[in-house]
């Protein structure tokens, strides 16, 4: 038998960790669709790939994994929970995001763990191989969302993004990453430091 808290503590160590680092400016959140995080002192922008989904001033619709709208070195952080996992080519999407980023700019990340009985509780966790295939392959972007592409637990995603460090020139600082279980999820938190190469 297991307690789920209710929907407020499910988000409460999301926004914990986020309080901690970002402290104000201007932001997005992708695809946050129905939960957005409300990080205080923060201008948070929502962008949406689903039309039905812009229903409020200042939303963007565009699709988060390219943020075309969206001026290179113009933000203060960017917000993704569960959204990663739904995109073609995640190392692409990381690099595009780190590029929107003023320096010292926070990626906030959070993954689903399969090892929470998510959904993806019978499924493989992604080689990290695979991943840097569609990186090499610049794997075009969905359309309209293709559910989870790929899939980690709290090891493999940890490495992962020691992985796409390293691979893309050390751009960031891996400051924070816990695992959530109330909400079957791994938090990451990266700051930028420099350009992706
Ligand atoms: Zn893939």
């Amino acid at each position: 038998m297991h307690f789920y808290p209710d929907a407020n503590d499910l988000t409460r160590l999301r926004l914990t960790i986020a309080s901690i680092f970002i402290k104000g400016g201007d932001g997005l959140e992708i695809a946050p669709w129905e939960n957005p995080l409300f990080v205080a002192g923060c201008n948070i922008r929502h962008v949406e790939i689903n039309p039905e989904h812009v229903t409020q001033p200042g939303q963007i619709l565009d699709n988060g994994e390219v943020l075309a709208t969206v001026p290179a070195g113009s933000l203060d952080f960017i917000i993704a929970c569960h959204v990663l996992e739904h995109f073609e080519n995640p190392i692409g999407a990381i690099r595009t995001h780190l590029g929107k980023l003023k320096p010292h700019g926070w990626l906030y990340y959070i993954l689903p763990d399969k090892n929470f009985k998510t959904c993806d509780q019978f499924r493989d966790t992604t080689p990290f191989e695979h991943m840097l295939e569609d990186y090499r392959n610049n794997k075009p972007p969905a359309r309209s969302d293709p559910g989870h592409l790929h899939v980690w637990n709290d090891e493999t995603a940890y490495e992962f993004f020691v992985e796409v460090n390293k691979l893309l020139g050390h751009p960031y600082r891996l400051v924070h990453f816990s695992v959530n279980p109330p909400n079957l999820e791994n938090i990451i938190m990266l700051e930028k430091v420099r350009e992706a190469k």
